[in-house]
């Protein structure tokens, strides 16, 4: 079994206080207990202060584009769907730059969890408003506050095919690493939405804001029950925030629907060790 030192990478740059340093644990956590090593894992993050986690996390890991991780991990799974594949993005990356990927992926059912730090902000370009924020939310984009109405991310998820939904809060590691191992074991399209403090840029949704606001599903919840799920990813819109499991359903995923990938996968199909044959009809 792998210990958590073992998925260290370089030090850190995150503010003090910073929700990603715990989301960071938890996630590492979650692979442990997920009986992953580094080399099992594939890992694709976004941009943004949580894709920073690409150095601080010791894994077969690729940094991809802005609003890209979706299509690249997708691209992953089906040449190797075989591997475990987690997606670690921020809500500007995911609901925002990649918001048409996240909606497709969802109605794909992409076998791959995906965890996303929601801050309401786009952190590491220094604060401007994120699709998670509230409206009139004042930020160095928006001086006056902020047009639009915030993406609900869980509602968008459960009603557009996602086939597991949770949410999560960074300052509760243990609760939040059962979360992620509980997406990584479902087989489907999972969504971790973790409501993560930006101390530096965020004044508004701080860890005391959601301290008050947060609570935990108990066990009349039916994750089963999509209108009950609905209804409490709703429950955003007069600020109350459910942790726990809103949604599960099972449901075929993506390439359990392709015939050619029933054999084996396409990573170890032998037309892509002829490589150089197929380039030559190019040249
Ligand atoms: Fe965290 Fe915000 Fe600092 Fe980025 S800018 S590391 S999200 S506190
Ligand atoms: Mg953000």
């Amino acid at each position: 079994m792998s210990k958590i030192d073992d998925f260290d990478g370089y030090t850190p740059t995150w503010c003090p206080g910073c929700g990603d340093w715990g989301i960071g644990i938890a996630i590492k956590s979650a692979l442990i207990k997920s009986n992953l090593t580094p080399s099992k894992a594939m890992i694709i993050f976004g941009i943004g202060c949580s894709g920073n986690m690409n150095d601080f996390l010791n894994a077969y890991a690729m940094h991809s584009l802005h609003g890209r991780s979706l299509p690249n991990a997708i691209g992953a799974k089906i040449a190797q769907h075989s591997a475990t594949v987690l997606v670690i993005v921020g809500d500007g990356d995911c609901y925002g730059e990649g918001g048409n990927h996240f909606i497709h992926a969802c109605r794909g059912n992409h076998d791959m969890t995906v965890v996303v730090h929601d801050n309401g902000v786009y952190g590491l370009t220094t604060g401007q408003v994120a699709p998670t924020a509230d409206k009139g939310y004042k930020s160095k984009s928006t001086p006056s506050g902020i047009i639009e109405v915030p993406i609900n991310p869980l509602a968008l998820a459960i009603s557009q095919g996602a086939t597991f939904v949770a949410q999560g809060f960074a300052g509760d590691i243990n609760h939040a690493t059962t979360l992620i191992q509980r997406a990584m074991e479902h087989k489907g399209f999972s969504l971790v939405n973790i409501l993560q403090p930006c101390v530096t840029f965020n004044k508004v949704n701080t860890y005391q804001y959601y301290l008050s606001r947060v609570y935990k599903l108990g066990e009349d919840h039916s994750p089963t029950d999509k209108r009950a799920a609905l209804e409490k990813a709703m429950e955003a819109e007069i600020e109350k925030f459910p942790l726990g499991v809103l949604y599960q359903k099972s449901r075929p995923v993506f390439t359990d629907s392709i015939p050619q990938l029933a054999s084996t996968t396409l990573l170890q199909k032998s037309r892509f060790t002829r490589i150089d044959e197929l380039l030559a009809d190019f040249v």
